[in-house]
């Protein structure tokens, strides 16, 4: 697959004519992962079945890091990998549950980006400090604190995608992040615009001083003017150019 392929899916919102969602899937996995997001072997992304059998998910065992196409599969909404090998990721409810009740997304992130995991358990909403918060906020930030376990059950993805509601990401506090977008490149852009917001709202913190940040009509027009569609395409290409 091409950049512009990429550019063409993004703006477009479906799946580029062609493209290989094991290619699309471990391409963003190591963009996550060069964008600060690899937690050891956890974390996932996913994107929805072009044939609508499932999603294509990261298998389970390897880092973010790591994933190639091979170490990609094909879920099925009970679990089962339809294609592929490897290892299925036991929270695989996050990413089929959320796609069920998103019929407008096309891609999953889940990963423990450190200082968005840390922001989201100090009980701080999301402040637009910078420009990267307001791709997100006003709403608020949604939390999800039925459970800071493991997802492992269709009930508790279920649960998940409720929180998340129509919202292009959803805290699980004391656990992780999840990020949605029309596409996987969209929904991997949204997890490192969340992951360096919170980061950016900590330094701020721990800077002292008086913080200031963004009201709600200023973050709409900042939303509008910064995250078009052709600029989260043209990050996104920057983030797999980034790859080497
Ligand atoms: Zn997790």
């Amino acid at each position: 697959m091409t950049s512009s392929d990429l550019t063409s899916a993004l703006a477009s919102g479906s799946p580029a004519d062609g493209a290989d969602p094991r290619e699309l899937v471990a391409t963003a996995c190591r963009v996550l992962a060069a964008a600060g997001h690899d937690d050891l072997v956890w974390g996932h992304a996913s994107m929805r079945d072009p044939g609508g059998r499932g999603v294509w998910l990261k298998s389970a065992e390897w880092s973010l890091a790591e994933v190639t196409p091979e170490r990609v599969h094909l879920v099925d909404s009970r679990g089962v990998v339809l294609e592929g090998v490897g290892a299925r990721h036991s929270e695989y409810p996050i990413h089929t549950e959320v796609l069920a009740a998103r019929p407008d997304a096309g891609g999953v992130v889940h990963t423990h980006p450190a200082h968005a995991v840390a922001l989201a358990a100090t009980g701080q909403e999301l402040r637009p400090v910078s420009h990267a918060a307001n791709f997100f906020v006003p709403p608020s930030v949604p939390r999800f604190t039925e459970t800071a376990d493991l997802v492992l059950t269709r009930e508790l993805g279920r649960a998940v995608a409720d929180t998340l509601g129509g919202n292009p990401a959803a805290f699980l506090v004391n656990h992780g992040i999840v990020t949605v977008g029309r596409t996987l490149p969209e929904a991997t852009v949204a997890a490192v615009l969340l992951e360096r917001a919170c980061a950016q709202q900590i330094l701020t913190h721990t800077a002292g001083g008086w913080p200031t940040w963004s009201g709600p009509e200023e973050s709409a027009d900042k939303r509008r003017n910064i995250y078009g569609d052709r600029a989260l395409a043209a990050v996104w290409e920057h983030l797999v150019r980034q790859l080497g």
